[in-house]
């Protein structure tokens, strides 16, 4: 069978001496690995289709167990993330939590558009690679019906005050006022928690049109970050390279 579909390859590994094993986000058939026969050897735009961090235009090939890539076209090229180790870093842990979480053989339109988009205002650098990773992880989450609560207070139902607390473990929210004590928490100020409302309620288009600084912006990541790996029990080698490049950069 052939699937013609749009997808990000999010992974790449040589499989003898020529050939490429690629986990491919595809919006059509969510994650899928596929082989790339010869891929190691192609300098063409065939080749450069099937490199980590390319967009492509994809023909596959679906056998009884395995997928392999027929034809191959390059869409967009988020090579230049290569030049800045920061970035490339943080690029690579969107793609590594992708490859731990967004399920296999199934439509991912969602899902595709969410890396893509944090792929490209990566590339661009214009927003803060910390927000950019706070709102790409939130959104996850929430795609994958994961969603933290936070939309009032859980004892009074308050909207907002000066602190808001996150309780990790019971994915809750209290306001100042409410807030136990519990030690799995993290204050929140207002421009933390409005962030962290509008990376999960805003319109798909729209998730990443918003401003916060520091120090609003380290609460808002540190928490997201938080909340991600709780949630997942994973960790990340490529988000270990992540905060060790910050801690030189600082
Ligand atoms: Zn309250």
């Amino acid at each position: 069978m052939k699937i013609s579909t749009n997808g990000l390859i999010l992974n790449e590994q040589t499989i003898g001496e020529n050939d490429k094993l690629v986990t491919v986000l595809t919006s059509t058939n969510g994650i899928i690995r596929c082989f790339a026969k010869g891929a190691k050897l192609l300098k063409n735009r065939k080749g450069i289709a099937v490199q980590a961090l390319s967009y492509s235009r994809l023909s596959i090939f679906h056998g009884r167990d395995k997928y392999i890539i027929d034809e191959a076209e390059p869409i967009s090229i988020f090579f230049e993330l290569r030049n800045d180790l920061e970035r490339l870093s943080l690029a690579q842990y969107f793609c590594e939590l992708a490859i731990y979480t967004i399920p296999e053989n199934a439509p991912a339109d969602e899902f595709l558009s969410l890396v893509l988009n944090s792929l490209y205002l990566l590339t661009e650098n214009k927003k803060p690679p910390l927000m950019i990773k706070a709102v790409y992880e939130l959104r996850l989450l929430s795609l994958l019906g994961y969603m933290p609560y936070l939309v009032c207070c859980d004892e009074c139902k308050c909207y907002e005050s000066d602190t808001m607390y996150y309780l990790f473990g019971e994915n809750k929210l209290l306001c100042h006022n409410c807030f136990n004590g519990d030690p799995n928490s993290m204050p929140l100020s207002r421009g933390a928690l409005t962030a962290m409302r509008y990376s999960i309620f805003a319109e798909p288009k729209k998730i990443f049109s918003f401003a916060v600084s520091d120090p609003s912006l380290r609460q808002f990541a540190d928490c997201a970050e938080r909340i991600t790996l709780q949630t997942v029990e994973h960790s990340f080698k490529s988000l270990d390279f992540y905060r060790q490049i910050r801690t030189n950069l600082s």
